[in-house]
């Protein structure tokens, strides 16, 4: 994998079509499987890694994220990126930015009411690589459901030529979304966690059973979640897959989103949901992830 620094460097290398992997680095299978499917679909892979100051609300979240870019460098070269695109600070921010994206109301419930700021963060350094890039296509975790909203919008609405793809959670073997912040959950904090993805879980079922009611599917992920001891649930929210706006009931694409808090950790998960009642709960990992120390 070529690793390269500066946005005019990589519009340089590029041959043929050109899939960004936008990441913050600190790899797992998640990430992984979204550089398998750009590699799939374009001939040039760009997976950028950059911490990015704008989206973090908890200047300690900030300090302690995992960094490891030699391993980073490795194992997305596995999975078929070309390029890793590491800039330092001042390429993506010269100087402060004065002018910023605002997502509006996508970006205003859920996670954006309880990290302010986040989502012009995530928007502004988004627009960024794609004006920098130029990509043609860039991948995003359905993990991050309000996100991919967030983020699909910002392509419209701003007429970016890039196509938004959203690729599957990936999932630990007992059921916890991989995230690198995983790394930090002390195991009895991790066992009470799994109460998140089981009322997801129980939630996609109950759609799969005929449950059409906002509130009965949330109130399935806030049930398991209370039953889950040291857990305190944020929200549970199903959401419209268009706009990210709360539904009363599932009767268009939508997500049924939840956040916890457990120790000093968030934890964000999430099952995607159509009126039909079909669930797309993810994919479980059948070994334990690259996070916990089998990388390269
Ligand atoms: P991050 O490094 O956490 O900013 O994530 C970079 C990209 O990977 C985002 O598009 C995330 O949605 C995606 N991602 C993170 N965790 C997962 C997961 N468990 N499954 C699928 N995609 C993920």
């Amino acid at each position: 994998v070529r690793r390269l620094e500066r946005f005019a460097d990589v519009r340089r290398e590029r041959r043929g079509t050109t899939a960004l992997v936008p990441t913050m680095g600190f790899l797992h299978e998640g990430h992984l499987s979204l550089v398998e499917a750009a590699a799939a679909a374009a001939d040039t892979v760009v997976v950028s890694l950059f911490v990015n100051p704008l989206q973090f609300d908890d200047p300690a979240d900030l300090d302690r994220y995992p960094r490891d870019p030699e391993r980073d460098a490795a194992l997305a070269g596995d999975a078929g990126a070309t390029i890793l695109f590491s800039p330092p600070p001042d390429e993506v921010y010269p100087a402060p930015p004065a002018v910023r994206v605002i997502p509006g109301p996508p970006g205003d419930g859920m996670e954006g009411s309880r990290r302010p700021g986040h989502f012009a963060g995530v928007a502004t350094v988004v627009a960024k690589l794609f004006a920098g890039l130029q990509p043609d296509r860039a991948h995003f975790g359905r993990k991050d459901a309000q996100q991919l909203v967030v983020v699909s919008r910002l392509a419209a609405d701003l007429s970016f030529p890039v196509e938004v793809v959203g690729g599957p959670t990936v999932r630990e073997q007992d059921g916890l979304a991989l995230s690198s912040r995983n790394v930090f959950l002390p195991s009895a904090d991790r066992t009470a966690a799994l109460a998140l993805s089981r009322g997801l879980m129980a939630a996609a079922s109950a759609a799969e059973a005929g449950e059409r009611s906002g509130a009965a599917l949330e109130g399935l992920v806030a049930a398991e979640v209370a039953g889950g001891g040291i857990l305190e649930l944020e929200y549970a929210v199903l959401a419209g897959a268009a706009d990210a706006a709360r539904i009363a009931r599932l009767d268009r694409p939508a997500f049924l989103a939840a956040a916890v808090r457990v120790g000093g950790l968030r934890l964000i998960d999430n099952v995607w949901l159509l009126p039909d009642g079909t669930a797309d709960r993810g994919i479980t990992l059948d070994r334990p992830s690259i996070l916990y120390g089998g990388g390269p």
